[in-house]
């Protein structure tokens, strides 16, 4: 999970967008879900709460769990796995396991 972080790119690897790569928006850690732009569109009905509102139906991109996502390595151009190294101050860096390249 702590893996992907905001701004990641990252593939889906199962359901009808499996394959679609898009930039992480948010990421809810508790309940280990992300929303990824331009994936997942669900269908949301709105209701009209005043006259000038518009209600019916918008599409909003909702939660994947994260184990349906893989970082995506633009070095490898394709999903990859994540490695971490830890500096002396404590803080940890994240590479591709593939390349080696420093996300
Ligand atoms: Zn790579």
């Amino acid at each position: 999970m702590a893996n992907i972080k905001k701004n990641d790119t990252v593939v889906v690897l199962t359901g009808k967008d499996r394959g679609k790569t898009g930039k992480v928006l948010l990421v809810f850690p508790k309940e280990e879900k992300i929303i990824v732009e331009g994936i997942n569109f669900a269908k949301k009905h709105m209701r009209k709460r005043r006259e000038d509102e518009q209600g019916g139906i918008i599409h909003k991109e909702a939660a994947i769990h994260f184990s349906n996502l893989a970082i995506f390595c633009k070095g490898c151009n394709r999903p990859t796995k994540i490695g971490f190294n830890a500096l002396k101050d404590g803080t940890k860096t994240r590479y591709c396991k593939r390349c080696k390249e420093a996300f």
